[in-house]
């Protein structure tokens, strides 16, 4: 493993050459940052769960029609992936006001927003991934107009997509972040969605009990991460209990 070349290292993720060009292996790491690494800690079997969800919600959205880099698993930890050049723009969509919009806006964590709103961040860990508009994008070049309405579009999709998908088994989707890359295709260029969709970078609170069931268990100190991500795991019906688990589909729940 060590004799793969390396190709990027992230917080939570590493890139290695993969095994034909055109693609890399995802590694997901038990490394849990917050507050651009200024929180650090290492969550034993973190990265073996975002590694399961992030396929699993990858999958079902290709099914719908939704590009993906994903490619297949490759072991508990790993993932072939398509190589693709990063926007450099975190799209968040949310449905509930929290976190960053709560501070920003004065709004009170859980009110339900008029409808869902789309924000951008450049990705920039000097910045600490500043909030910007579609102004500095086209300005700066690093997104064209074209290819902001195309992640917009995509990022609405994927979010009616995953509200059901978490309703269904009694999550409330409150935020999630995605990147998109683009992949080049001879002389086509395509927008697909990249990086991962996981409790790390959703807001996934119980629907019953508001229980948080995503990272802001470990920015905010409450314990039991990898407990809450098991949780998710288990409701969608992918946690292995042990290797030979079969994946037995989405756990509906019955609201009282
Ligand atoms: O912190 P904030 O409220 O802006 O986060 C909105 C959503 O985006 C949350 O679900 C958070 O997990 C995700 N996020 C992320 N990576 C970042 C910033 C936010 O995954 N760098």
């Amino acid at each position: 493993m060590n004799r793969r070349r390396r190709v990027y290292e992230g917080k939570a993720k590493i890139l290695y050459e993969g095994p034909e060009p055109g693609t890399l292996v995802q590694h997901f790491k038990d490394d849990a940052t917050a507050f651009n690494a200024r929180k650090q800690d290492r969550i034993e079997g973190k990265g073996v769960l975002n590694n399961r969800i992030s396929e699993y919600l990858f999958s079902r959205l290709a099914e719908i029609g939704i590009p993906t880099h994903f490619i297949k698993r490759l072991n508990m930890r790993e993932q072939l992936i398509r190589e693709v050049e990063i926007i450099p723009i975190e799209i968040v969509v949310r449905n509930i006001a929290a976190g960053s919009l709560s501070t920003r806006l004065g709004l009170e964590e859980g009110t339900q927003l008029p409808r869902s709103i789309i924000e951008f961040n450049y990705k920039s860990d000097e910045l600490d991934d500043p909030l910007v508009a579609e102004e500095h994008i086209t300005a700066f070049g690093w997104a064209s107009p074209q290819e902001i309405d195309e992640m917009m579009a995509l990022a609405l999709r994927i979010n009616d997509f995953l509200t059901g998908l978490f309703l269904g088994v009694g999550i409330r989707l409150v935020d999630f972040k995605c990147e998109f890359g683009r992949l080049y295709d001879n002389e086509v260029m395509r927008v697909i969605l990249a990086d991962e969709i996981s409790p790390d970078c959703c807001r996934l609170w119980d629907l019953e009990t508001d229980n948080k069931m995503d990272k802001d268990r470990f920015r905010r100190d409450l314990g039991g991460l990898v407990e809450a991500y098991q949780e998710v795991a288990r409701r969608l019906g992918i946690l292995m209990e042990n290797k030979t688990a079969e994946r037995t589909g989405p756990v509906l729940v019955t609201s009282k």
